[in-house]
């Protein structure tokens, strides 16, 4: 049986035997970086750089993104801060490189798919995080958000390599790239999976209506297989695989996922502790057997129930 929660989040993520989950937070700009700091995250797990550039007419320059992209590194000097590079289309539109004339933009010239279309954007966008990472001397991850194939996943990494980023990887959000995760680590140094629409994509369910609240939730079963097919295909290579949607954030999820093999959890700044505090109290083998018992069900109400249930003494 899990043990009660025995202490809140200190800023070391790590189950109660000591297997490190790092509880990193996801940011959009300087602000929301100092107060993921002042929550203990250990780190930012997502940096949504479209701050940068919404409400704009035209591509903000390097220089104005290299000021930009030092401000949130320069509130997390030394530890890890994974960059997604611009991420425009369908819920995040911006009028110098999406479409206003798509039928489904969703479905559309989105993500990493507008660098096909805009290559200079991305280019740019590389040479201004390359550049604040020197300024800064931080420890930058860079990814891709919407990769579908392997080859995308190659191409990407490539143009990192270009410009002397290290550690690259992509976002895993599309059921495609869930599905054959180990072709994508052939190329990719880590994923982060991007729940939120892994959930919309695997669903068939905008996650903008409220109405297919029933469907859009992490815990149907379909996105559960999804989600621990990728942490397999990551296995055999040894690459850490994050999740970085509002999943992470759910702190009867958390386990789940970390059951599943996930490695590190991004989220807003104040679900940190709650999150942290159920790790805390449970050895990693009851994260493994919690999975289990969500993957053991079919339908997602019962997956989260009977989870819960299970957590009672420590939530
Ligand atoms: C996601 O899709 O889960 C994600 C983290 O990215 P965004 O919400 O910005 O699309
Ligand atoms: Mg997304």
């Amino acid at each position: 049986r899990p043990k009660r929660a025995a202490r809140v989040f200190d800023g070391v993520g790590q189950t109660a035997d000591g297997v490190r989950v790092q509880l990193l937070a996801n940011v959009a700009d300087p602000d929301a970086a100092r107060a993921a700091v002042a929550a203990g995250a250990e780190g930012v797990g997502l940096f949504r750089t479209e701050f940068c550039f919404l409400g704009r007419t035209s591509e903000p320059t390097v220089a104005e993104q290299i000021e930009a992209y030092r401000g949130v590194l320069a509130a997390f000097a030394g530890t890890k801060v994974v960059i997604r590079t611009l991420d425009a289309g369908a819920d995040k539109p911006l009028p110098f490189v999406t479409a206003d004339s798509e039928p489904n933009p969703a479905l559309g010239v989105r993500g990493l798919r507008t660098a096909t279309a805009y290559p200079g954007v991305l280019d740019r966008q590389l040479e201004a995080i390359a550049a604040a990472t020197a300024a800064e001397q931080a420890e930058v991850w860079v990814m891709a958000p919407m990769v579908a194939t392997p080859d995308e996943a190659r191409d990407f990494v490539a143009a990192c390599r270009a410009h002397g980023i290290t550690t690259a990887g992509v976002m895993v959000e599309i059921p495609a790239a869930a599905l054959r995760s180990a072709a994508i680590f052939e190329h990719a140094d880590f994923a982060s999976l991007g729940t939120n629409d892994l959930v919309q994509y695997t669903m068939a369910a905008d996650r903008m209506l409220g109405d297919l609240a029933e469907l859009s939730t992490p815990w149907q079963p379909a996105v559960l297989d999804l989600i621990a097919a990728t942490c397999h295909g990551a296995r055999p290579h040894g690459r850490p695989v994050g999740v970085c949607g509002e999943a992470a954030a759910d702190p009867v999820l958390a386990p789940v996922l970390v059951g599943l093999g996930v490695t590190s959890l991004s989220m807003t700044p104040r679900a940190l502790a709650d999150v942290g505090a159920v790790l805390a109290a449970l050895d990693h083998a009851e994260c493994v057997r919690l999975a289990e018992v969500a993957l053991g069900h079919s339908t997602a109400r019962e997956a989260r129930d009977a989870v819960r249930d299970q957590l009672r003494p420590v939530l």
